[in-house]
């Protein structure tokens, strides 16, 4: 059976993650998180001493050959992110890195050097990626493309209940504050901004349950596959 690319594209903290994650599992294809790759690159410049991303990004730039990213298979299926072979699943995940990551991905030569391994690992379909430009820019010829899409309020108030749950202690107000800066960004950079592909199917999930959603999506992805059988 043919195995397709599946674009997954949204704005932050709107569950594209875990519904990735699902469709994955349900299509039985691999799951790649590019987030997680653009926190790493986060990770490494912090690490290193980089503490302003829009001042310093020829230092960036410059440490860009040192970074290896790659995702490892655990026991459970579930992929974890390394870097330079550490695993730094958890390590990426905090607002800090969050933040760094939003910032460093306005940077052309970052992206490059990303969506150049990202295309590297999708080649053979079999795949549900999920970003802010892989059905615009990764695989502009993906066979199905997601727009995932949410209010800033209900995105934020996910996140906080996220970051409480990791035992962070956020400010809802500093939470929302984030979102709105990370969608502005997003939508705002040069390179590769987030919008929605021509032909990517619009998902607002602001009231629907994941269960909802879940349903909905897996509807859209047998409906796409079944002429290729
Ligand atoms: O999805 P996640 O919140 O983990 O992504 C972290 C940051 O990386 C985002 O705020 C976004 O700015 C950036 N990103 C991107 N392009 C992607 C994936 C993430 O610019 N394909």
């Amino acid at each position: 059976m043919k195995q397709i690319i599946v674009a997954i594209d949204g704005y932050s903290s709107c569950g594209k993650s875990t519904i990735a994650k699902q469709l994955a599992q349900y299509a039985g294809y691999r799951y790649i998180d590019t987030g997680a790759m653009y926190r790493a690159a986060a990770l490494f410049a912090i690490r290193n001493k980089i503490s302003d991303f829009s001042s310093q990004q020829s230092d960036i730039i410059a440490l860009l050959p040192q970074v290896h990213i790659d995702f490892a298979i655990q026991p459970d299926g579930t992929q974890h992110v390394t870097l330079n072979g550490e695993d730094v699943e958890k390590q990426i995940r905090t607002l800090e890195v969050g933040n760094g990551a939003s910032q460093i991905a306005v940077i052309p030569e970052v992206r490059r050097y990303l969506v150049a391994q990202q295309q590297q690992m999708g080649k053979n379909g079999g795949i549900v990626m999920d970003g802010r430009d892989i059905g615009t820019v990764v695989f502009p010829e993906a066979e199905l493309k997601l727009f995932l899409t949410a209010s800033p309020e209900v995105r934020a108030e996910r996140r906080y209940k996220e970051l409480i749950e990791k035992g962070e202690q956020p400010v809802m107000a500093d939470v929302l504050a984030d979102v709105n800066d990370r969608d502005y960004r997003d939508t705002h950079r040069a390179e590769s901004p987030l919008k929605q592909a021509a032909d990517a199917v619009v998902v607002d999930n602001s009231i629907m349950t994941r269960e909802e959603q879940m349903e909905a999506i897996i509807g859209i992805f047998d409906n796409k596959i079944r002429p290729l059988r």
